[in-house]
């Protein structure tokens, strides 16, 4: 009898313990479902490495913009260096207008002669694996 009973409060105490895994693993997915959405750089529209990958207000944080894109770290960082705040909220808060500014759309072109297999060649050999 006294067994059967600590056998019920363990397995009370596992429920607990599976009930807090089970939020945890759904908080994951929800977050990786994200970044399955959003992981292409919407500058150069390639695909963006997990920890290469930056949100940019179109519209800047300091202007009550709200929208992002998901870019690269890289992208992100040219956007900044080549236009201010003010230019950003004024002429360059869509991806279009970002894309057509004529330094950005060459560094577009430099960054786009860059590999991307390197991603596709991991996958590849990984599928290769598990045959
Ligand atoms: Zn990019
Ligand atoms: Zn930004």
């Amino acid at each position: 009898m006294a067994r059967k009973q600590t056998a019920i409060e363990s397995i009370h105490g596992m429920n607990g313990r599976i009930k807090k895994k089970h939020i945890a693993l759904q908080q994951q997915s929800a977050t990786s479902h994200w970044a399955s959405t959003d992981s292409i750089c919407q500058l150069c529209l390639r695909p963006i490495p997990t920890t290469q990958r930056d949100a940019h207000h179109l519209v800047p944080k300091s202007r009550g913009g709200v929208d992002t894109v998901i870019l690269h770290r890289l992208c992100h960082r040219q956007i900044h260096a080549l236009l201010t705040e003010t230019q950003l909220a004024r002429d360059y808060f869509t991806i279009e207008a970002l894309r057509n500014h004529p330094e950005l759309a060459k560094f577009i072109q430099w960054i786009s002669r860059k590999p991307t297999h390197i991603r596709a060649a991991i996958k590849r050999s990984r599928d290769k694996g598990y045959l």
